[in-house]
């Protein structure tokens, strides 16, 4: 399927609707169903079942091309695939340079249950072989500093190992990159971010082909009673069919900009996968549909960042992916980059218009 045929297909709203439903997919709040005698083949229970989930689930299965599950956050969608995929004395290799949260994850629990987190830096991840690992856990272009990694090579690498590949494809989308097409077991991606786009709801998921590994999960998900809430599913649900839109836009705009910000005296270093120069470029365009929204640049220091994140009237916000362009200093988390690296996440707001706000405020603070 092309991803026009899955952008049509979301925008298409769902199948079997007969005379007089409603065309918008109703909420449902619901902890129980109305169930008489034997329960077998009708939703039971609100913890195992909502009508929302699954029409949800069915939109990103059309995005992934694969079974997919909803999870209350991207952490949840993380912990699921990790809990239901790793047992005591497995070993798992986790990028030093990804999304933090994942680290914290495998070392203040996984560690509790016996399971040994390895780190390596996403620009050399190959680098050392894959022997020994049950799991290995990737994310490129990572978050945030923009580094890549070769997913087609790893995932058989991993593979040929004995291992499973997870890849957490937030910051690309479905529409940026598809890691299942490269050979990963399972897909996971907070959908807090560009899926929702709209800055007011949390949540994640993950897809895969591995019929053992999704029962797994859903059954963590089912045991640990993690569940996603049906109205944030449902709001999920609003967003999806114009992801693809959205993010061209947000890609498109990125594209112009980067260059413009590299060239800027103001900017000391920049990170863009769509740069030519950028040493994930040749990476980029073997892997990714798209380069891209978030772009990464180093200015001065970090009161420099500040200044420049308020002179172009950026959302000042951790996250990314809204419809609103937003900016932070990582450095505040206390990830491993420059005081004035700032992440910017390129939103849908006319470019002409935020690209001369953008040059005005990098003059400005110069
Ligand atoms: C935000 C993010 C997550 C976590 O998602 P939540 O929805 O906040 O739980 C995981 N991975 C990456 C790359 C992220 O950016």
């Amino acid at each position: 399927m092309s991803d026009d045929d899955r952008a049509g297909r979301l925008m298409h709203g769902r199948p079997g609707l007969e005379r007089g439903d409603p065309v918008a997919l109703p909420l449902t709040m619901a902890s129980m169903f109305h169930l008489p005698g034997d329960p077998a083949g009708a939703p039971g229970y609100g913890r195992v079942d909502n009508p929302v989930w699954e029409e949800v689930e069915r939109q990103l299965s059309i995005l992934e091309g694969a079974p997919a599950l909803l999870f209350p956050s991207g952490m949840g969608a993380i912990s699921a695939a990790l809990m239901a995929g790793l047992k005591a004395g497995d070993r798992v290799l986790l990028p030093s340079d990804g999304y933090y949260t994942t680290r914290l994850l495998a070392d203040r629990v996984l560690a509790r249950f016996g399971v040994a987190a390895a780190y390596r830096p996403t620009a050399r991840y190959g680098e050392g072989g894959f022997d020994g690992f049950a799991a290995v856990f990737v994310e490129t272009p990572s978050n945030p500093g923009l580094d890549l990694c070769d997913l087609a090579a790893i995932c058989a690498a991993v593979r040929a190992a004995g291992g499973v590949t997870l890849v957490d494809n937030t910051t690309m989308t479905p529409f940026g990159q598809r890691p299942l097409e490269l050979g990963a077991d399972v897909v996971v991606a907070s959908d807090t971010k560009a899926p929702s786009g709209q800055s007011d709801v949390i949540l994640g998921h993950l897809a895969t082909r591995d019929a053992a590994l999704f029962e797994a999960a859903k059954d963590w998900r089912k045991l640990s009673g993690a569940i996603p809430g049906p109205f944030e599913a449902w709001q999920l649900n609003r967003s999806l069919p114009t992801l693809e839109m959205r993010f061209a836009r947000m890609c498109d705009s990125a594209e112009a900009l980067a260059p413009r910000l590299a060239a800027h005296p103001a900017v000391r270093a920049l990170r863009y996968p769509g740069l030519p120069d950028d040493p994930g470029h040749a990476l980029a365009r073997s892997q990714m549909a798209r380069f891209g929204f978030l772009i990464g640049l180093t200015l001065k220091d970090r009161d420099t960042a500040e200044r420049f994140i308020e002179a172009a009237g950026l959302t000042p916000a951790t996250s990314f992916g809204g419809v609103h362009s937003s900016a932070e200093c990582r450095a505040r988390w206390g990830d491993d980059v420059p005081g004035g690296f700032v992440r910017l996440s390129v939103g849908c707001e006319p470019v002409a218009d935020l690209s001369a706000r953008i040059v005005a405020a990098l003059d400005e603070i110069a």
